[in-house]
């Protein structure tokens, strides 16, 4: 596969290997299964962009558990919108549940922000998160991220169910966007 790809005009450099992403997975999914291993916890998959990350995981964790999914938005093509918008609500009940929400990606923390409140007024236990991908410099929230994949500088990045514009998602490695020198 090329080191470079484009979608729309835009350039995108080839940035994590597809390999060192499948080891990190299961780094995460050995620390998860032994955290969760007697709790009968819910996985909480963020739509669209954390379906992948999260085939990928639930995989190789190796404890019982149940999924359910949630689908907010807060992006337009490589922009947050600033504000986050509910979907499909969560249709689970998770009263007294620990849940473990699955993200591809952490940016301002808008988005964890949201279902954290979401989590919390439905009466869940005990709320943790678990992104493939972090951007540390655009994160501003309180909340602790308890699982991390990998730290990525602020720059917009698609694949492994991260997209531009509903695409890119199918790539198995990490792209970054190009700057203007770069391309
Ligand atoms: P937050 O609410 O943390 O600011 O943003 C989370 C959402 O913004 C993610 O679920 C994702 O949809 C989108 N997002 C933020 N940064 C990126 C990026 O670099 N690439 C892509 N494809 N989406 C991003």
């Amino acid at each position: 596969m090329s080191e470079t790809i484009s979608f729309f005009g835009k350039s995108f450099i080839k940035y994590i290997l597809s390999e060192q992403i499948d080891t990190e997975i299961g780094r995460l999914a050995a620390e998860i299964s032994e955290e969760y291993r007697n709790d009968d916890p819910i996985l909480l998959i963020t739509l669209n962009g954390a379906i992948i990350f999260a085939v990928d995981l639930l995989k190789r964790l190796d404890f019982p558990c149940r999924i359910s999914c949630v689908k907010v938005s807060s992006y337009c093509g490589t922009e947050s919108t600033g504000s986050v918008k509910g979907l499909i609500g969560l249709n689970e009940d998770v009263r007294g549940h620990r849940v473990l929400i699955l993200e591809d990606i952490v940016d301002t923390g808008r988005t964890y922000q949201h279902l954290h409140r979401m989590l919390t007024d439905a009466g869940a236990r005990d709320i943790r998160i678990a992104t493939l991908t972090l951007k540390p410099d655009a994160y501003k929230n309180d909340l602790p991220v308890h699982y991390v994949g990998f730290r990525i500088p602020n720059k917009f990045v698609i694949g492994r169910g991260l997209d531009i514009d509903g695409y890119g998602r199918n790539l198995n490695d990490i792209y970054q966007l190009a700057t203007s020198n770069e391309q």
